[in-house]
């Protein structure tokens, strides 16, 4: 029995390869120097794999941004605008491609960017044409392969398999699909694997999670053309198939059927699966299997014991030397090294397994199964143990929030009164003109007001004078609001971090990192706050601040909260219970938080879901279920309230045509959208369902320097109302203003009010 990983992270334990990449950006370190930092960081990442006893060690899983874009770049799939760069500079072609370049010779914009299934890692898109044609370009899948030979290390490179390459695409013109493109993108995998084989390659993982989707027939056929290809031609050459994040599902079969040396399972997401594979009349235990146990989306232990009785099973019908330990995907979307938290409380510490833990946690489980000397037993019952600790402990378990979730009643997710109702007090109650104008929440978060945080935080700057230098910048906010004629004022957010990370820090039941990045998109990472108990609020979070501003103005403010589905999305959280009984906690944490706002005259309040969307399950079968109980933590939330008081929520980056009835079954008074990018493209969904409650949709793209004018705003918002009713229509930014500078603000927020008084006028 032998130990395998599907990747590891490569951002480094101190975020080196951000540093590195960041700087060569901006031209303060060469390019040798960032291939140097690259280098050390692979040869670390092997070597701790084959000190903690991994036997199949990954190559390839290296990337200096992106492993879809290197599969661009080896398959020679770069599209028509970055030609010129291609002869000249190979790092300045792939940087191009994933940020866009600017210079005096050549403006090229990025390629797109979106979410790697299910997770919060973000992917360059692929784009073909219908002419698309591929070769064999970078040699890097061979350069890291020899990189780790010399090191004494024989790995198993990793290619994303053809199928899932093209299915991650993007057709960028009609009349074709994508996967058509196989039989000419297969020649060139089959060009690359010759090369790997030339050196000496044994195993090739192909990573195809293409097959935890709902899949077509074609697309099926697709993958079984692959594989019987890639096996023909060279039948020596073991073919590691990896599916991950999901079962397999419908395609189980056809995945059964493939001439593979391992077929790779998420045991984590989908346990059940090992059954119906062993039990399955196409399964021939020629097959192995990697068993995917330890939770690479997660950060907790493994528990040794539920492991070991998988592998038991798995035994009654395969020899040991046809299993592979294994974690569930690769260890990409967990942080390095838990070792590096001295902070951390060490009972929650006791709970955790971060990467390096996780390499551990398999060669362990590997070695519990085939011998039974004594240091591995002590390491059996440490593990049980800590999971013993955890089932019990008292940081963790709350009765009190335990009680309040399971006496939830139907009423608690429903606003008193229907909408009709509602709009109608609060349409008296608010007194706002046709078209009332407001923002998202968060205003400028520049240098000084960071500056200021981080000095906070460190000591450095006394609470007294914190408050006051936030107080003064919320006052100037609010001055500026009142000035430009906006209806509806927010407080602007300085004091806020992230809109997670800042309601995690309030409430208990949240524990953080110091080191904890994952890798986001390039250089971008992000550090997810623990959620490892009841979620309980003890103290109010905002309302301090919301208060304060709400004094200095007579227009209504808008208190500003993240929705409990977004705060469980943007989290590492519990796999001791549901999901759902997670963000039912946190709903009725934020539900005391509106309630307390209403009761401290705040009579607007936005609850932000923005990440509602993403926590789609992979397979459309799971929607409804995921749907139903987000709506609802939703709507327990927001429906402690009166019905004078104006619930708003916010949406962006969203494509909402699939959900917009879950939507409009959230029952927001206002939602507020991000659709100025797509010319109002993403109201369609709203207008085609008719949606019922009023509406925001976002005349200004908060993701550009640019100032929309005067005249777009209006062509934009005469648009809007063709096709809404005018009672229902705000005016409002796509999404928060965080990212922007003052000036820039505050010429397009006066462009906004003004194109909502011309709108007016022509009533
Ligand atoms: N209120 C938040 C802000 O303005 C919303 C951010 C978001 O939607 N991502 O920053
Ligand atoms: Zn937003």
């Amino acid at each position: 029995m032998k130990t395998t990983i599907l990747g590891y992270p490569r951002i480094g334990a101190q975020r080196e390869l951000k540093k590195a990449c960041e700087a060569y950006w901006k031209k303060t370190i060469t390019k040798k120097e960032l291939l140097k930092t690259a280098k050390t960081l692979k040869k670390q990442n092997w070597l701790i794999q084959k000190e903690l006893g991994i036997d199949l060690i990954p190559s390839n899983d290296f990337s200096l941004y992106d492993q879809v874009l290197d599969t661009c770049l080896s398959v020679g799939c770069i599209p028509q605008r970055y030609k010129s760069i291609e002869q000249t500079n190979d790092l300045e072609l792939y940087f191009a491609m994933a940020r866009g370049l600017q210079n005096d010779d050549i403006d090229v914009t990025a390629m797109e960017m979106t979410k790697w299934f299910d997770t919060n890692y973000h992917y360059i898109v692929p784009e073909f044409e219908k002419n698309q044609s591929f070769a064999y370009y970078s040699n890097k899948i061979t350069e890291e392969f020899k990189e780790a030979l010399a090191l004494g290390i024989k790995t198993k490179p990793v290619l994303i398999g053809p199928v899932t390459f093209l299915l991650l695409g993007k057709e960028k013109e009609s009349g074709f699909h994508r996967i058509d493109l196989l039989n000419r993108l297969l020649p060139v995998y089959l060009e690359i694997i010759e090369d790997l084989i030339d050196l000496g390659v044994e195993y090739i993982q192909f990573d195809e999670p293409c097959l935890a989707l709902n899949l077509s027939d074609k697309e099926r056929a697709a993958i079984t053309t692959t594989y019987n290809a890639i096996h023909n031609k060279f039948p020596k050459l073991k073919i590691f198939l990896a599916n991950y994040f999901d079962c397999y599902g419908d395609n189980l079969e056809t995945a059964l059927k493939l001439p593979i040396d391992t077929l790779h399972l998420d045991l984590v997401r989908c346990h059940l699966q090992l059954d119906d594979i062993l039990n399955s009349k196409y399964f021939n235990n020629h097959i192995k299997l990697s068993l995917g146990l330890i939770d690479g989306r997660n950060i907790w232990k493994n528990n040794f014991e539920d492991s070991l009785n998988v592998v038991q099973k798995a035994l009654k019908k395969l020899p040991p030397e046809n299993l592979w330990i294994s974690a569930s995907c690769s260890l990409l979307h967990t942080p390095y090294d838990l070792e590096l938290e001295k902070n951390l409380n060490s009972e929650i510490k006791q709970w955790l397994a971060f990467s390096k833990q996780k390499l551990e946690e398999i060669s362990t489980i590997r070695n519990l199964c085939l011998t039974e000397n004594e240091p591995y037993l002590s390491l059996y019952e440490e593990n049980k143990l800590a999971n013993l600790n955890r089932k019990t402990s008292k940081l963790i378990h709350n009765s009190k929030v335990k009680e309040r979730v399971s006496n939830l009643k139907d009423t608690d997710s429903h606003r008193t009164h229907s909408f009709d109702i509602r709009q109608a007090k609060q349409k008296e109650a608010l007194n706002f003109p046709l078209f009332p104008t407001t923002t998202i929440g968060s205003f400028p978060q520049t240098k000084t007001v960071r500056s200021w945080r981080l000095k906070h935080r460190k000591g450095e700057l006394s609470n007294e004078n914190y408050e006051i230098l936030i107080a003064k910048e919320i006052e100037d906010s609010i001055r500026f609001q009142e000035n430009i004629g906006l209806d509806v004022l927010v407080h602007g957010e300085f004091e806020r971090n992230d809109m997670v990370e800042y309601f995690g820090e309030k409430l208990d039941g949240f524990a953080f990192s110091e080191f904890g990045w994952v890798q986001s998109y390039g250089s971008r990472c992000v550090k997810p706050p623990i959620l490892f108990g009841d979620v309980s609020r003890n103290t109010p979070m905002t309302v301090y601040w919301s208060e304060y501003a709400q004094s200095l103005t007579q227009k209504p403010l808008k208190g500003m909260l993240t929705g409990p589905v977004t705060i469980l999305q943007w989290s590492f959280v519990r796999n001791d219970q549901p999901r759902e009984t997670t963000c039912n906690q946190i709903a009725l944490a934020i539900r005391d938080e509106v309630i307390e706002l209403e009761k401290h005259g705040l009579k607007i309040i936005q609850i932000d879901e923005p990440a509602i969307r993403e926590g789609l399950p992979l397979r459309k079968e799971e929607w409804p279920n995921y749907l139903n109980w987000a709506v609802k933590a939703f709507r327990i939330s927001a429906s402690g309230v009166k019905d004078e008081t104006q619930i708003h929520t916010h949406m962006c980056y969203s494509e909402f045509n699939d959900i917009i009835a879950s939507i409009a079954d959230m029952d927001a008074d206002v939602i507020t959208i991000e659709t100025s990018r797509s010319e109002m493209e993403l109201l369609d969904a709203f207008v085609n369902f008719k949606y019922p409650n009023e509406i925001g949709p976002g005349v200004y793209d908060i993701h550009s320097p640019r100032v929309p004018t005067l005249e777009e705003i209006e062509k934009l918002l005469s648009k809007a109302k063709q096709v809404l009713p005018k009672e229902h229509i705000w005016v409002n930014p796509d999404c928060g203003l965080k990212t922007r500078d003052w000036p820039e603000t505050k010429r397009a927020l006066e462009n906004i009010v003004n194109a909502a008084k011309k709108l007016r006028q022509q009533e």
